[in-house]
């Protein structure tokens, strides 16, 4: 029997998981500095909460869910967590706190797309929920946070592109231009164009197929329709936060199509795309979704966030080595190397010694290759209470206690 990872899985080996703690730290660092709490949820739900808070015209509810069912009851891996996040902040009443409430997460999501460079089937996600002000502070906040991140982890070659997808009402003088101008070609689009043109003709414009996509270049879909009409607040908001963006400097460009492949935005959309990555060169996504805590069963609160894939950041950074450990005890007498083993990690100290006794030459050899110093007991050292030290880097040897081994 061969069982190999699933396919659009992938094992984070060893070697590589200082890359991952480098992403992790620093996600921690910046979003615990701007005040956003962490919070983990559980990595399935009830299918509802999909369905009816991703939307039922997204790819990812009709077509990336896993689904299963025991008892009677359908679970789903979450292929995102913003509807998790919400359950939980409606489960735990934290919309009676003081707004705003600013969450973040990191974990694994799952969505059953064909696996590609840049696309796995589980993937892991860093994000942020920022909940009860409808302000644009609070979008520019996520932008802000998403660029500091980036920026912290030494991602600078990278796009930022917002737009404003209004609201209901300004929404819908632009559902009824663009089902015209897209009616003269319908039947030439996808089956799922052709169902989204009665839910939601706006999700055409993110159809990510290619014949779809040639009609709406021949018929000049994107410049005949050109952008929403927004009402005057949704206006006010988006001018609000380009004032934000420009006062922080944080460079962006206007997409009136960006319309983001979820169904509960309002107002601002954003996507962050890296300059050096392929095809699948989007490493952040996120926008306003002020109706969705109420869709979910809970009071009308605003809220705007980003969720962020962790493999494309791992993907754009150099991978960094695996840590040394400080000490490896040398010796044929495996009782005193077992004892200034523990004493030394007692002391707060990495340490290994050799399991097996080995020769005193495979010792130093295995030293060398995964400590910076090897701690050599010899008869003589037991005798005179003294440790040699040996500096892996340079080969130099030094005579010392334990007190003075502590100080290295
Ligand atoms: P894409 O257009 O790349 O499919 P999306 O709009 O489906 O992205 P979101 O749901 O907004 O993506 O998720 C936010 C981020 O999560 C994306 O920008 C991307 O970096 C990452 N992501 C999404 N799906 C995958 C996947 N299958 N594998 C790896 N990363 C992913
Ligand atoms: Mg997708």
């Amino acid at each position: 029997m061969n069982i190999k990872a699933p396919k659009g899985t992938k094992d984070i080996v060893p070697s590589e998981i200082n890359d991952w703690y480098n992403i992790e730290n620093a996600a921690k660092e910046v979003f615990t500095k701007a005040d956003f709490k962490e919070i983990r949820t559980p990595i399935f739900e009830d299918t509802a909460l999909f369905e009816r808070g991703v939307g039922d015209t997204t790819d990812i509810v009709n077509k990336e869910m896993y689904t299963f069912i025991k008892s009677d009851r359908s679970l789903t891996l979450r292929p995102e967590n913003t509807a998790g996040v919400v359950r939980a902040y409606l489960e735990h009443n934290m919309f009676r706190e003081s707004a705003p409430v600013k969450l973040w997460y990191k974990g694994p999501m799952f969505r059953y797309e064909r696996p590609q460079a840049g696309r796995q089937r589980q993937f892991h996600q860093v994000g942020v929920e920022m909940f009860g002000i409808q302000d644009a502070s609070a979008d520019a906040e996520c932008i802000m946070l998403a660029v500091d991140f980036l920026n912290k982890l030494g991602l600078n070659d990278l796009t930022v592109e917002i737009n404003s997808l209004g609201c209901n009402v300004c929404r819908k003088e632009y559902k009824e231009r663009l089902k015209d101008a897209i009616a003269p070609f319908l039947d030439g689009l996808c089956d799922d164009c052709k169902s989204r043109y009665e839910k939601n003709p706006l999700r055409i414009l993110d159809c990510k197929n290619e014949e779809c996509n040639k009609l709406f270049d021949k018929y000049n879909l994107k410049e005949s329709v050109s952008g929403i009409k927004l009402c005057d607040e949704c206006s006010s908001h988006y001018e609000k936060l380009k004032k934000y963006l420009n006062e922080l400097n944080i460079k962006y460009e206007e997409n009136t199509f960006l319309v983001r492949g979820l169904d509960y935005y309002t107002k601002t959309v954003f996507e962050i795309k890296s300059n050096s990555l392929g095809s699948q060169n989007a490493v952040c996504g996120g926008g306003r979704y002020d109706g969705l805590v109420e869709t979910l069963g809970g009071p009308h609160t605003p809220a705007v966030g980003f969720a962020m894939g962790m493999e494309r950041l791992k993907a754009l950074l150099p991978s960094i080595e695996a840590d040394k450990i400080t000490f490896f005890v040398v010796s044929d007498n495996q009782l005193e190397a077992v004892k200034l083993t523990s004493k030394l990690r007692h002391k707060g100290y990495s340490c290994e010694y050799d399991y097996n006794s080995r020769k005193f030459a495979k010792q130093i050899e295995k030293a060398s290759k995964t400590a910076k110093y090897a701690v050599i007991i010899g008869e003589d050292e037991i005798k005179n209470n003294y440790y040699t030290v040996k500096n892996l880097s340079d080969s130099t040897q030094e005579k010392m206690s334990f007190d003075e081994l502590c100080m290295l």
